[in-house]
This record gives C-alpha cells, sequence and structure tokens, in this order.
C-alpha cells in the first residue's frame, strides 16, 4: 500500500508515516533503535496497514485474526475432547439458534428438535458447557466495603462469620445459572459433515503466489 509522509510545518524530514489507504499514522518512537531503524519499522507499518493478508488456506483476511473462521474452528476442533453423546446429559451450544437463543439447548434432543421446529439444518456438532451459578462472595462484599476506609477497618469488622454463614445460605439457594460453551470439549452429531469440516476444501487451495504454502 502507498505510504504518505507527515511533516512538521515548515520541515521536510518525516515524523509520521500513514497509510495511504485508510490514514492511520505510525510513529517511528514507539520503536526502539536508531533513527534510521525506527523510520523504517514506521514506514513498514504503514506499508503493511490495509495490505491484504491472507490466512494458510488462501482466503483473504478481514479481520485481526491470523488464521480464517473455519481454519480456527478445525484447529480448535482438533484439539478438543470428543465426548459420547450418551456419555453427556445437560446444556449444549452449537452453529444454529438453539433452544435457548444464540446455540444454547437445555440438552442435544432439544437443539435437534428446535432445528427441525425452525428449518434449520443440524449442526454436525455441538459442545457442552460449564456451568456458573449465582454466587455472590461475602469476602468481596468486605473487601469492598472496608477498601476506602482507614487502614485497620477490616480487623474491626464484628462478627464477618455471620454474614459469611449467611450469604452462603443464601447462595445455596438460588437456582439461577449461565452456561458457557466448552470449546474443549466436542460431541459429533453428524460424522460425515464433521469429517468434511474436519478435511476443509479450502485447505487444499494455495494462493498462486506460493505464499501460504
Ligand atoms: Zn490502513
Ligand atoms: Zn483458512
Amino acid at each position: 500500500m502507498e505510504v504518505r509522509e507527515l511533516t512538521f510545518k515548515g520541515e521536510s524530514d518525516p515524523k509520521l508515516y500513514a497509510c495511504g489507504k485508510c490514514g492511520k499514522a505510525y510513529y517511528p518512537k514507539i520503536y526502539s533503535g536508531r533513527e534510521e531503524v525506527i523510520h523504517a519499522a514506521a514506514r513498514r507499518a504503514a506499508e503493511e496497514c490495509c495490505k491484504p493478508r491472507f490466512c494458510d488456506c488462501g482466503t483473504e483476511l478481514d479481520s485481526a485474526w491470523t488464521a480464517c473462521r473455519p481454519c480456527r474452528d478445525r484447529k480448535m476442533l482438533a484439539k478438543a475432547t470428543i465426548i459420547k453423546a450418551a456419555d453427556y446429559s445437560g446444556p449444549v451450544s452449537a452453529e444454529c439458534a438453539g433452544e435457548w437463543g444464540e446455540g444454547y439447548s437445555s440438552d442435544l434432543a432439544a437443539m435437534i428438535e428446535a432445528c427441525h421446529d425452525a428449518g434449520e439444518p443440524v449442526p454436525a456438532y455441538c459442545h457442552p458447557c460449564t456451568d456458573h451459578p449465582l454466587r455472590v462472595d461475602p469476602d468481596s462484599i468486605l473487601e469492598n466495603a472496608t477498601e476506602e476506609m482507614h487502614e485497620e477497618a477490616a480487623d474491626q469488622i464484628v462478627d464477618a462469620d455471620e454474614l459469611k454463614a449467611y450469604i452462603n445460605a443464601w447462595n445455596e439457594k438460588q437456582t439461577c445459572v449461565t452456561y458457557y460453551e466448552d470449546r474443549r470439549r466436542v460431541i459429533i452429531i453428524d460424522r460425515v459433515a464433521f469429517d468434511d469440516i474436519m478435511s476443509g476444501p479450502a485447505a487444499k487451495w494455495r494462493r498462486p503466489d506460493g505464499c501460504g504454502e
């Protein structure tokens, strides 16, 4: 990409280098080294700024990621532990609307049913979820309460144990749970479709200039 040099009024030596496309400026002083080295680094950064970047598979990247979404998914799936559907019961998350929305469902059967109801294809795989129940931490409440007070305030609390016992008992009554997708585990729903994802036709494509080999 074309680089534009920025100078101070009345001077001729460049102070900043800007991307010719988006105008973002790069300042040599953020680099370390000799004057020519840091100027070369800032110029290079401006040059690279809006240059198209490619995933190893050849797909042009449009974000800060260093790989495209299918390649990132494949990498994540390759590392994940495969769980048998029969060995897991509980909420799941997948690339679909899901029973609860945003891909989440109370269990695998509910997810498949939600796909059928919505006329959506059933995803090739889903992830089990980890649960985070609503809990209030008495220690951090006391810490917050005394934080801005005088130095010894924390030592002058009377009957902290009573508060802790009360809050812990209250915590036990709570039924609110948030589920998070656990990408370290995967349940394969459709083996053929899953293998298709993993072999990724895009991965066989290479850029004509041979980069990304
Ligand atoms: Zn740019
Ligand atoms: Zn890719």
